[in-house]
């Protein structure tokens, strides 16, 4: 049976003074609670080892943003796949839209990262998601189908079953404009049929798909009672304790 996920993504906010006090919260807030859902905080890369180390034995995972597509050497600046894994955490947000469209980040570019993100037991988070102007023309559909097969279809089968996608239109992402629970499901269900396509059945019935996009306290229960959302991946509303604890309460 597939997992029920709730990932934040802090994006580049936070302080490490104020990473901690999140985490710190978190704990405080998860105390005793009934928790119905896998739990993950992604976090910059500064984080991820102090954060995990206050994670540890608790429910909640630690996700990095990014990796590079090297896997070590000579690339300033960069962060290998190795390298977060030694911090602890043992996810990776990879292929966000941001990160598409800021920097350039292409199908062959995102295979490499999640072929290194598996070779060193990450677990990555593929993210897809079409702009408004697709969404308009009707190609939504095409959109994710194509980043979801130009760069992960040709992992093997067993590769591709580690891994959890999201689903994240680009209009609702920081606009507070979500998806309709109908709209999440109907392209959520258009997801695993593809991955059923190609992997088969089981492969894509034991896949957690994830919404993002404008996900909160107020719209998680609804979107995540669709029988194909299993769980969202949260920016704006994973920044403080206070609107991430509803959210995983959502499953409840
Ligand atoms: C995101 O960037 O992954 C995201 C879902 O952001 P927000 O929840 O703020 O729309």
């Amino acid at each position: 049976m597939r997992k029920k996920i709730v990932a934040g993504n802090w994006k580049m906010n936070k302080t490490l003074q104020e990473g901690l006090k999140f985490s710190n919260d978190l704990k405080e807030a998860l105390k005793g609670k009934t928790v119905n859902c896998e739990v993950v905080v992604g976090t910059p890369f500064i984080h991820l080892s102090e954060v995990a180390k206050n994670f540890e034995g608790t429910v909640v995972h630690v996700a990095a943003q990014n990796i590079a597509n090297k896997e070590k050497g000579a690339y300033t600046g960069e962060v290998s796949a190795a390298m977060v894994a030694s911090t602890g955490a043992n996810h990776v947000i990879l292929g966000h839209s941001e990160r598409r469209a800021y920097y350039h980040e292409t199908a062959e570019l995102l295979t490499e990262k999640v072929e290194l993100a598996l070779a060193n037991d990450l677990t990555p988070i593929f993210c897809v998601g079409e702009v408004l102007e697709e969404r308009e023309a009707g190609k939504h559909f095409d959109v994710v189908a194509a980043q979801i097969k130009d760069a992960l279809f040709e992992l093997s089968k067993e590769d591709f079953s580690k891994l959890i996608v999201a689903y994240e239109p680009v209009w609702a992402i920081g606009t507070g404009k979500t998806a309709t629970a109908d709209q999440a499901q109907e392209i959520h269900a258009f997801i695993r049929k593809t991955i059923a396509d190609k992997y088969g059945e089981e492969v894509a019935d034991n896949t957690s798909i994830l919404y993002g996009g404008s996900c909160n306290a107020g719209n998680a229960k609804e979107l995540f009672s669709n029988p194909d959302v299993d769980g969202g991946l949260i920016g704006g509303a994973s920044l403080e304790a206070d609107s991430f604890l509803p959210i995983i309460e959502a499953f409840n």
